[in-house]
This record gives C-alpha cells, structure tokens and sequence, in this order.
C-alpha cells in the first residue's frame, strides 16, 4: 500500500493537468493563427509574383524598384511569422516535455496571464523585474564610470 502511494506520486505530473491544458490551447490558437497568416500571405505573394513578373517586362528597372521593396517587405513579415511559428511549435515541444512555463531563475510556474501576453517568457514577473532593476543599475554605473573617466582628463 505504501509502495502504491509512492508511486502514484512519482506519476503525478510536474505541472497541473489543467494549466498544461490552459497553455496547450493558447499556444495551438496562437500557432493556428499565424500559420492561416502565412499560408494566405505566401499565396498572396505568389498570385502578386506572377502578375508582377509580366508587369516588369514593361516597367523598367527604376519604376518596379518600388514593387520589389513592397515585395520584400511582405517577405521579410513571412519571415518574421515563420520564425514566432518556430518559436511556438518549439514551445509546444517543452509543453510536453513538462518544460514550458517555467522560471528560468527560480524554477517557479510563469503566471499564465503572463504566459498570454508574452508566450515565449522565460522569467517569472518577479525575476524579470529584479532583472530589470539590476540591469538599470549596470548601465547607471557604466556611466557613472564613462562620466568619472570623462573628469579624470
Ligand atoms: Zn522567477
């Protein structure tokens, strides 16, 4: 009887059935959200590429400058989107591995309304302020020995 115990414990998962579930569905919304953005913009761009590849037989090289750069922007925000979508498969990897959600200082859960605003925070609100605080002083004492260093000559 002991020994059942103990090991019903040991299963027990580190983070509780329904934050795991909480977040799991937060993360697959946020991924189903940004994977219909690419898809529709790749087939935007590519519906534009083709329409634009006979437009630039007729303009010249100056004139479609502007079409390229407008084309490159829309590249560059897929880019930017493929990468938060890596990011998020990549999140919902440590999900269930039971490594997500957690403070990468103290080891403590990230508040879940926290985990909404920011998913890919990897300190809890506690640590990334102290963080923040100690940070600031770096910078107050890098400058304050820039400014001595500026008086000594
Ligand atoms: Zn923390």
């Amino acid at each position: 009887m002991a020994n059942k115990s103990v090991q019903n414990a040991a299963a027990e998962p580190k983070m509780s059935r329904n934050r795991y579930a909480e977040l799991k569905e937060m993360l697959d919304g946020r991924r189903r959200e940004l994977y219909a953005q690419v898809q529709g913009k790749m087939r935007g761009v590519r519906e534009e590429g083709t329409w634009g590849g006979k437009l630039n037989e007729v303009l010249d090289a100056v004139e479609s400058s502007e079409a390229d750069i407008q084309e490159d922007l829309e590249f560059a925000l897929i880019q930017m989107k493929s990468e938060t979508l890596n990011k998020i498969n990549d999140a919902l990897n440590r999900l269930d591995q039971g490594d997500y959600g957690y403070c990468f200082e103290c080891g403590e859960e990230i508040a879940e309304k926290r985990l909404r605003a920011l998913p890919f925070a990897v300190r809890c609100k506690d640590c990334e302020e102290q963080r923040e605080i100690a940070e600031q002083r770096e910078r107050q004492n890098a400058r304050r020995g820039a400014s001595s260093l500026f008086l000594d000559m």
